[in-house]
């Protein structure tokens, strides 16, 4: 598994330790019975960065509860840190990690700053002139400027968000609207294709050109432009 912290590779090893047994509830106005409870907490230190990863789960016991399903959460952190590479500046820097920092407790705020971080890329970094994210997104598809992946990427966003019976989310940046199941998530992996190509990979490519350029100097040869 992943090491929620630092996104190192680490190998699965939880201590597990029971915290809390609760006894079985009868109710004997109704006759309900509600079942017992145990609730678990496995930890495990990271190697790498020394922190802790902890999951609650909770089992139930003594009655057949069909209406509880088995629950296993990430108690800390409270979700999974996703790193940022350094080229990427502010305000699509904050947006995003704002935006995933909540999505273990609001989909809806996480996917309001998602759509206005997209917002703010396709209109600053490729060039979209349209209002609102629904035309933007098909603006920058039809220029041809992304390579497919992130094209299909960005149109699931609109699929997988549903924005033809959701216009407000393609019209009010920023706004909190519901969500769709994933799309919160979603976003922030077409985001992180996003960070990539509009970020990182043009600053490698000038950090090449300059290393060629300097040796094409040493050489006397004409640089490139
Ligand atoms: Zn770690």
């Amino acid at each position: 598994m992943k090491c929620p912290h630092c996104n190192t590779g680490i190998h699965e090893a939880f201590a597990v330790s029971t915290i809390v047994t609760a006894p079985i509830v009868i109710n004997l106005a109704n006759h309900a019975i509600a079942p017992g409870l145990i609730w678990i907490l496995n930890h495990q230190r990271c190697p790498e960065c020394h922190d802790s990863i902890i999951l609650l789960e909770r089992q139930t016991i003594g009655v057949a509860w069909t209406d509880w399903k088995p629950l296993k959460f990430m108690a800390y952190p409270r979700s999974r840190s996703r790193p940022i590479a350094k080229e990427v500046l502010d305000p699509y820097r904050q947006d995003f990690s704002e935006a995933s920092k909540v999505l273990a407790d609001s989909a809806k705020a996480s996917a309001a700053l998602s759509r206005r971080c997209l917002q703010a890329i396709l209109r600053d970094r490729l060039g979209a002139r349209k209002k609102d994210l629904n035309d933007q997104i098909e603006e920058v598809i039809v220029s041809g400027k992304l390579p497919s992946h992130i094209a299909e990427g960005l149109h699931a966003v609109r699929n997988i968000g549903n924005f033809g019976a959701h216009a407000l989310k393609s019209t009010a940046t920023g706004t909190i609207v519901d969500v769709e199941p994933g799309e919160a998530e979603w976003n922030l992996e077409v985001i992180e294709m996003l960070f990539d190509f509009c970020f990182v990979q043009p600053a490698l490519a000038a950090k090449r050109k300059a290393e060629l350029n300097e040796k094409l100097k040493q050489i006397g040869k004409p640089l490139i432009p």
